[in-house]
Formats: C-alpha cells, sequence, structure tokens
C-alpha cells in the first residue's frame, strides 16, 4: 500500500513516539550545547529580568507627576547600568537612567531623553508617558522557579544564550545515536577510486553522513554494499546494532534490488514500503532487531529528500528530542507549473526576495540523480497532490534546504 506525504510521516513519528527508549545522558559545557537535545528542564533561577529593567536613556519618573504638561521635575541622581539608586524618587523629582539600569523605587516609568530639555538643575519633560513606558517589569519574561526550556528541546545559539543566563555552566544533554549509512550498488566506487566510464562514485554515503551529523546523530559509515544478498545481509547485520540503520539504493523493483527481501528475511517489520512523494517513492521504513531502518531510494536527490522529510525528525527523537516536523515556509510562484495529480513533490528551486516578497523559482533539473540541481537549490518547492495546475504569482509551500 502506498501511503500519502502526511501518513508516512506520521507513522514515523508513531512509531518513534511508542519504542523509544529514553536515550542515555551526558553533562556537556554550555560551548559545546549546539544542535544537542536538552535532558533536563530548565529552570529560572531567579526573576528575568532580576529587576525593573529601563529599555531607555532617559529619566525615570513617576507617571503622576506628569499630568499637566510640560512638567518640571528636580533632577535628584544619576543610575547606570550596572549600578542602582540608593534613594526613593519623591513626588516632583526624576533621576537620570541609562539603558539597562534598574528603575529607581518609587518610579513607574522612563521618559526618553529626546522628549526632555535640561533647564538648570530642573529638566522639563514634553511628552506624558504610561505607566511602565520603556521599562520591562522585573519577573516579566520568566518568573523565578518557572521552566523556560523543557526536555527534549534542540538548543541552539538563542537556547545557549539564554542558559548562559541562567548560569547553568554544565547541562545534561541526551546522548547522541548512533547512524549507521549502508549506501548498496555494484557500480558504486570510492570516492578517492577513479571510475570505470560505466561506475558512480558512492556520494550518497558522504552527503548522508553530513545529513545525519546536522540533524543530531553520529554517522557510521559501513562501507558499499554490493548487490549480492550474502555481502548485503552481513552488511546489515552489522547495521541493525546502531539505533537506525540507513540504506541507500536496492529498494526499487530491479532484479537486483535485494534491499526488502533480505531485510524480511531476517524477521524485519515493514511499517511502509512506499510513498507518494516524488522524488522517493520507493521509500522503506521498519524495524528489525529492534532498530529502526530507512531503505532511501538510491537516486541522491531521493535520498537526499527522504533523508529530510523522515529520517531527520527520526534521527530527532531517537535523540530525545520532541517530534520535529519538516517546515513548510510560504513564497509566491514565479512561473506557472503543472504536475499530474497524486504525488506531493519535493522539487529542487531557489527562493529570494523581490520587491521584499519571497519569490520561489524551479532551478533547472534531470530528474532525481541531479545532485547539481540540489546544489544548485536553497529550497524545496513542495507541490501537493491536488495541485495539477499553479499559476506565477501563486502562493505556494517551500521546505527549506537545511544542509
Ligand atoms: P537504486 O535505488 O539502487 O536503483 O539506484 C538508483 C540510482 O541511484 C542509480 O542510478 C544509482 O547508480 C544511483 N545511486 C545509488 N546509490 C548511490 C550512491 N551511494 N551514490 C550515488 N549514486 C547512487
Ligand atoms: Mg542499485
Amino acid at each position: 500500500m502506498t501511503l500519502s506525504f502526511e501518513q508516512a510521516l506520521q507513522s514515523v513519528r508513531e512509531k518513534l513516539e511508542g519504542a523509544r527508549p529514553a536515550p542515555a545522558t551526558e553533562t556537556l559545557p554550555l560551548r559545546d550545547l549546539s544542535g544537542r537535545v536538552l535532558a533536563e528542564d530548565a529552570i529560572a533561577d531567579r526573576d528575568y529580568p532580576p529587576f525593573h529593567r529601563s529599555t531607555r536613556d532617559g529619566y525615570a519618573v513617576r507617571c503622576a507627576d506628569l499630568s499637566s504638561l510640560p512638567a518640571l521635575l528636580r533632577m535628584v541622581g544619576e543610575v547606570r547600568a550596572g549600578e542602582h539608586f540608593a534613594g526613593k524618587i519623591a513626588p516632583g523629582q526624576c533621576v537620570q537612567i541609562m539603558t539597562g539600569a534598574p528603575l529607581p523605587p518609587g518610579a513607574d516609568a522612563v521618559v526618553m531623553i529626546e522628549h526632555t530639555r535640561v533647564r538648570d538643575s530642573q529638566v522639563e519633560v514634553q511628552q506624558a508617558v504610561d505607566r511602565w513606558d520603556n521599562v520591562v517589569r522585573q519577573g516579566s519574561e520568566a518568573a523565578a522557579g518557572s521552566t523556560v526550556l523543557r526536555r527534549g528541546r534542540r538548543l541552539g545559539a538563542g537556547e545557549m544564550g539564554l542558559l548562559a543566563s541562567l548560569g547553568k555552566a554544565n547541562v545534561n544533554v541526551f546522548r547522541r545515536p548512533s547512524v549507521a549509512i549502508l549506501p548498496t550498488g555494484d557500480e558504486l566506487v570510492q570516492v578517492e577510486q577513479s571510475p570505470e566510464w560505466f561506475q558512480i562514485r558512492n556520494s550518497n554515503a558522504v552527503s548522508l553522513a553530513a545529513q545525519v551529523a546536522a540533524a543530531g546523530g553520529i554517522p557510521r559509515p559501513l562501507g558499499i554494499a554490493r548487490d549480492e544478498k550474502t555481502a548485503l545481509r552481513n552488511l546489515i547485520e552489522e547495521g541493525l546494532g546502531t539505533e537506525l540503520l540507513l540504506l541507500s539504493g536496492g529498494v526499487s523493483a530491479g532484479k537486483y534490488d535485494f534491499v526488502e527481501q533480505v531485510l524480511r528475511e531476517i524477521g524485519a517489520e515493514f511499517y511502509f514500503q512506499s510513498v507518494a512523494i516524488r522524488p522517493g517513492k520507493p521509500l522503506v521504513f521498519g524495524r528489525a532487531r529492534e532498530s529502526f531502518f530507512f531503505g532511501l531510494p538510491g537516486n541522491p536527490v531521493s535520498t537526499f529528500v527522504t533523508f529530510e522529510l523522515f529520517a531527520r525528525p527520526a534521527i530527532g527523537m531517537l535523540g530525545g528530542a520532541e517530534f520535529e516536523s519538516p517546515i513548510f515556509l510560504r513564497a509566491r510562484l514565479a512561473k506557472p507549473f503543472r504536475q499530474k495529480p497524486g504525488l506531493t513533490a519535493f522539487l529542487p528551486a531557489r527562493v529570494a526576495l523581490q520587491n521584499a516578497h519571497p519569490v520561489v523559482d524551479l532551478v533547472g533539473w534531470q530528474g532525481s540523480g541531479d545532485l547539481v540541481g540540489v546544489a544548485a537549490a536553497n529550497c524545496f518547492l513542495v507541490v501537493h497532490p491536488a495541485q495539477t495546475e499553479l499559476a506565477a504569482g501563486d502562493w505556494v509551500d517551500v521546505l527549506r534546504k537545511e544542509q
């Protein structure tokens, strides 16, 4: 049975959520956290911001003093970022304040310096402010004791900055899953080798290893499996010692496509063997010996796209992350496009801003073997099964190329 793109993605999500054991954890210094997955909730150790913080250079005031304008206030001091004002602002008084400084007690707003004029030791305020204008109130970003990041969150620069502000010098994260990479094909030679005219360099092992690492896994390349059942079986058995085995090639209907046959012989359970997508229709997903596996179609564009759609979120979940769905953004189509109904297409394309609007245009490509097309692309145009005719200017879905 052929699943739709959405059904296949849902199947991956359900199988991984249902079967995944919690990965082991390790403690890492803050600087090594990029791309890792949090294994503990991160709790605010104090209020954020820890005090009413001025967001402007100006004067800390009491709003009640500005009922008639211009208002004349007596300046009784100054407060800079990194300091605090010792006294309390009384009626008719103000304190000069810098961005990032704590609001002095008694004040309830900040007037921007641009809206004032200094006259002797008096400050003339020309514009009214509402309570808490130009101030971020204590605890408004996060109250002390509240959870600011949950276990399962993937960490990037922003999350690392937040953990740094919480004082988390060392952080508990999940260990990364090992992902075996097994390209199959009698035509394949190593990248270093010079191929005969009828041979092909094994590019999928390289692109897959980069994709696995970017998805948060540890790539374990197993070499090349020939289209011969015993050799293939031995390497598959080896790959099933990891959390996830990625096979490429050998899943079509050809006479020497043995991948599914060998997996079946060793007792694999198949969740799907065909998905209504282009490229990548003969995509296989299942489980054997406690490991999950994908049989990715061997054409390099198919391998690339099916990894991004299905293997990336699977690796995330094996690494303790919450389900991270591929996200489609929207852009306007540059040129009209037609396709037959029934498949979700993911076509190499470029999105760029034109007059401040995102516009997407297909890159010329020669089908699912064309890595030149993938390299020229910065996204994939997503055409849904019912979208048989699209006009220039139509809003369409776009999948960003992460790699
Ligand atoms: P297959 O899925 O085995 O029928 O392969 C489909 C196409 O992808 C064929 O043209 C293969 O030569 C090509 N191909 C398969 N595996 C790789 C690989 N590891 N690197 C580059 N091309 C490949
Ligand atoms: Mg093959």
